[in-house]
């Protein structure tokens, strides 16, 4: 299968073209900030879905604020090179892609020339039915004072590096943050939620989190519809996840992520959760548009009537 093309700042181009200067501070610092998106493959539309992309430009657009980047980018710009990065490759088939505004200028203080590449990859799905073991992480959330989670720039992920790497030396399949105040927060790139005396809960975008567009696509409008609860937003304490009847991540990336166990705890029966299992389903269908509500959230790639 042949490799994907890196759209470059207007070009696509060869993984191996696809370069940055060692002395900008995209590369010494880590600055840039970042969108992982996925693109789902409908047979029987013959369409290419990009799930809430306004949502994730907006997202896009509060980074490089908080980063105090020079944008010199629309909308309708991002727009334009997401559908020439998956028509450019001719895609017909699940996509993610990490959408990256970085400084190519050098120095800690560089705002600028802001360049922008989209690395389109084949990502499968993360143990949908097998479910993840996790546990508390030892490593704190950075906190909103520190390096924000809400800012989403790829330093941040040296700290879910550093509790991912800690989890599986220790045996398990991924770390759950708690923040610097002991509260849950999060995985390394994903929201949690958990099942417990029947509510469904998740952290506050007080706790240390990413604000998630699956969060709040779940909030808004999945649980309440193709499950009948309500999601309780509040402060999580570490023990109620080892008492919670079920537990999941959820994010762009990670879709719905059974997780079966917490610090060896196995959570309800030990299994992928019932409720955990049909929201996984109610959300597969919506991105990939066989279930044809929320249009608005899809946007087609192709236009209608191509055969590529
Ligand atoms: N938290 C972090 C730290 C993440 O990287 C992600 C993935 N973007 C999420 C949560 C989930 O966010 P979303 O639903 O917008 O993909």
């Amino acid at each position: 299968m042949a490799e994907p093309k890196i759209w470059m700042n207007g070009k696509l181009v060869t993984q191996a073209d696809a370069v940055l200067p060692v002395n900008s501070a995209a590369v010494f610092y880590a600055t840039n900030v970042f969108e992982g998106l996925r693109a789902y493959w409908n047979e029987s539309d013959d369409q290419l879905y990009c799930f809430r992309l306004d949502e994730h430009f907006a997202r896009f657009r509060e980074s490089m604020k908080m980063m105090r980047f020079t944008v010199p980018y629309s909308d309708a710009d991002l727009h334009a090179a997401v559908k020439e990065t998956l028509t450019g490759n001719a895609f017909r088939e699940d996509i993610h892609m990490h959408l990256v505004a970085y400084v190519a200028g050098a120095g800690m203080e560089a705002t600028s020339p802001t360049g922008l590449y989209i690395n389109p990859r084949r990502r499968g799905r993360i143990a949908e039915d097998s479910g993840l073991r996790c546990c508390i992480s030892s490593w704190a959330r950075t906190s909103d004072n520190a390096i924000p989670i809400r800012l989403k720039c790829g330093a941040n992920y040296q700290n879910g590096r550093l509790a991912v790497l800690q989890a599986k030396a220790d045996g398990y399949d991924a770390p759950i943050f708690l923040n610097q105040h002991g509260r849950v927060a999060e995985g390394t790139g994903a929201t949690f939620f958990m099942i417990r005396k029947g509510q469904i809960v998740t952290p506050p975008v007080t706790s240390d989190i990413l604000e998630s567009i699956t969060r709040t696509t779940l909030i808004e409008k999945l649980c309440p519809e193709a499950i009948g609860m309500q999601v309780v937003e509040r402060e999580i304490a570490r023990t109620e996840l080892y008492v919670a009847e079920e537990a999941f991540f959820c994010g762009s990336g990670y879709e719905i992520t059974p997780i079966t166990s917490v610090d060896r705890f196995p959570l309800g029966d030990g299994h992928v959760g019932a409720i955990t299992q049909k929201l996984s389903t109610a959300y597969m269908n919506i991105v990939r548009g066989t279930d044809k509500r929320y249009p608005e959230w899809r946007t087609p790639v192709y236009p209608k009537s191509a055969k590529v």
